[in-house]
């Protein structure tokens, strides 16, 4: 029992004041542990204001740098003497790579979570108590059971309670797109703890759920920081669905092969299919989905982790959390709820800021399912209408002739210019005017209707308005009705691609109790009497292709038997690259000893970087960013050693 534990005695002055935040303490932090020359975006104002007690509300996109946000804090407060960060994260999996992390930088760091057994628990337990840690990571539902809350009683009693850091903190909202009940308990930290600061972080949370985890965390008080959601070196690109599995393959070969990528699929099944289908091609392909057995989940996570070019294909199951600084593709096979749970997948190409792509395929099949889905959900009516709202948001964003990048930070309430790196920006789409079509389709929807007296889908509808008398047409006497053949000169591709617009722009609704028939809302009235005009982009099928080919960007340096090399890496000389590959392998062996990924050791960026410049002392290691104290004494002189022989043994 905790209680039972040997502690020190505890300190007379229990409320010690919170440290002035010094400029030049953080900045020692920052270039001490962790290597770093500077501060990025906002990181320098919510370092001093969490340093010096306040709470905050944290929205950094992915890659921004968020953990350093309460990491410095952790530390600066822990020298002051006011104890222990605790770190509630959802992510059980993925807590030993961060303690690890956080190991190599030399911060004493910790973990409790179902992963450990009793004894280990327990000798945690203790270091805590002893004030030896300063981060503890824990999982939420940890963090709120009788013994946890005693632990933290025990601390905040003694004033060792230093910092409170919720990470993910949108899954607190039930408006975001990771719901998760047990983040619910959270509230109770500030009303136990009221004195203990918190900072909350999240990359994705739109106006509402922002809201919302104010008011589900007590967070009134928080300082809100919000940074710039863009993440310029995304390229978003959609394309119309036509083969996808097809489309994937070409889009990963053509521009992506040998890296790491992540494949998001709808259900298990296809995840399954797709995984083989890459596979069968020759592409490093591993299957992610919570029907998996826990074990094999984790050991397939683990190699996507730690090994080069892996592709996870899996579904919404897996990513959160994952840091792995160098996945080079976030592909969508099906079409995600929301633009929030979107731009969180996405979110996960690129974290080390080199080009990256998000790319989905999108098909009208997308549509109809997740308006079912929400339809046949057994939520509120209230509820329901949020979620539709959401879904057309993204429905817009997938059907835009503008800017996908404009789209998306408006959604997120900031204007921006048109980006020049998404496909639309890129290759501005032919736009055709759809506007006839529309009202013909509209037109023929309400007269089948009159004329049955129910209902009939898409692929009838557009038999009917092309003149196509299948059986179907012919069974209902559907070729007496006025329209029948008045739109034999629109493709069916175009067709398909008017039915998509008017539903995601509400002109048109599809009833899921109905077998997805298509009926009319109020807002077709004005569609039909051709007051709204309708532009379309021009669908690949009728001429201009939607994924037009374009180079291989970031051309890779392809040497027989060198592992592929990234984008960062174009540009060195042979020298340079001997000295890469060979700082490469040194550093997966290490990896391997310490049972962490390799970025963990060094980041690929900081790798790049020494083997450009080829120091020849500790001194001038330790001018490059990435390598703090504590890595440049249990490594300089291994580093230094390794790239004077890589150029000693490479070629002349
Ligand atoms: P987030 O949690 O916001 O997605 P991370 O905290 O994982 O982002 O940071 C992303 C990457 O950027 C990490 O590899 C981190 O080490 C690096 N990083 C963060 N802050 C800085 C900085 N000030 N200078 C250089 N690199 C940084
Ligand atoms: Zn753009």
């Amino acid at each position: 029992m905790p209680a039972s534990l040997h502690c020190p005695s505890s300190p007379a002055s229990a409320a010690l004041p919170a440290p002035p935040a010094h400029a030049d303490d953080r900045l020692r932090i920052l270039r001490e542990v962790f290597g770093y020359p500077s501060f990025r975006g906002a990181q320098a104002a919510i370092i001093d204001h969490v340093t010096a007690g306040g709470d905050a509300l944290v929205l950094m996109p992915t890659g921004g740098g968020k953990s350093l946000c309460y990491q410095i804090p952790a530390i600066a407060r822990q020298r002051a003497g006011l104890g222990i960060t605790v770190v509630i994260s959802p992510l059980i999996a993925l807590m030993h790579d961060q303690v690890g992390a956080l190991r190599e930088a030399g911060v004493e760091a910790a973990f409790l979570n179902s992963t450990l057994d009793w004894r280990a628990a327990l000798a945690v337990e203790q270091r805590l108590l002893r004030g030896e840690l300063t981060l503890l990571y824990a999982a939420p539902e940890r963090v709120t059971t009788p013994r946890f809350l005693e632990l933290l009683d025990t601390l905040a009693a003694r004033a060792r309670l230093a910092l409170f850091a919720i990470d993910e903190a949108h899954c607190v909202s039930q408006w975001g797109h990771d719901f998760r009940p047990e983040y619910r308990a959270l509230a109770l930290l500030h009303e136990r703890y009221a004195r203990v600061p918190r900072i909350a972080l999240t990359a994705t949370a739109d106006a509402l759920t922002r809201a919302d985890i104010i008011e589900q965390l007590r967070l009134q008080n928080a300082r809100e920081f919000i940074s710039s959601f863009d993440r310029p070196n995304i390229r978003y690109t959609i394309v119309e669905k036509k083969d996808p599995t097809a489309q994937l393959l070409r889009f990963i070969e053509r521009e992506h092969e040998g890296q790491a990528g992540v494949v998001y699929c709808q259900s298990r099944k296809r995840v399954e299919a797709v995984a083989q289908t890459l596979l069968q091609a020759g592409i490093d392909a591993l299957p992610y989905h919570a029907g998996m057995d826990a074990a094999l989940r984790q050991q397939y996570q683990d190699r996507f982790l730690r090994e080069d070019g892996v592709v996870m294909v899996a579904t919404i199951a897996f990513g959160m959390g994952i840091d792995k600084p160098d996945v080079r593709f976030v592909a969508h096979l099906d079409m995600p709820k929301n633009i929030e749970g979107y731009y969180q997948e996405t979110g996960r190409a690129g974290r080390d800021g080199l080009p990256a792509d998000a790319w989905m395929t999108y098909g009208l099949q997308d549509v109809v399912n997740q308006r079912r889905m929400i339809d046949e959900s057994p939520a509120e009516e209230s509820f329901k209408q949020i979620m539709r709202g959401k879904l057309d948001a993204l429905l817009a964003l997938a059907e835009a002739t503008d800017c996908r990048r404009v789209r998306l930070l408006r959604y997120f309430g900031q204007d921006s210019a048109p980006c020049g790196n998404c496909d639309n920006c890129l290759h501005a789409p032919a736009v055709w005017d759809g506007t006839d079509a529309a009202r013909k389709l509209l037109s023929t929807i309400y007269r089948v209707h009159q004329h049955s007296g129910f209902g009939f889908g898409a692929q009838h509808i557009m038999d009917v308005l092309r003149g196509k008398a299948t059986e179907k047409v012919r069974q209902f006497g559907h070729e007496r009705i006025s329209t029948f053949g008045l739109g034999a000169e629109f493709s069916e591709a175009q067709l398909r691609s008017v039915l998509r617009q008017l539903i995601a722009t509400g002109a048109l609704a599809i009833d899921a109790a109905h077998f997805n028939t298509l009926a009319l809302t109020d807002a077709s009235r004005p569609v039909l009497r051709g007051e709204i005009p309708v532009q379309l982009r021009e669908s690949a099928a009728s001429g201009s292709a939607s994924a037009p080919a374009r180079g291989k960007r970031g051309a890779r340096h392809e040497r027989p038997g060198a592992p592929a090399a990234t984008p960062s890496t174009t540009g060195l000389d042979a020298a340079a690259q001997a000295r890469l590959d060979a700082l490469k392998l040194w550093r997966a062996e290490v990896a391997r000893g310490h049972n962490l990924p390799a970025y963990v050791i060094f980041h690929d960026a900081t790798l790049s970087a020494i083997a450009q410049t080829a120091p020849r002392s500790l001194d001038e290691l330790h001018e490059i960013s990435g390598i703090g104290e504590k890595k440049l004494q249990a490594y300089g002189a291994e580093v230094l050693r390794v790239c004077t022989s890589a150029v000693a043994a490479a070629p002349r």
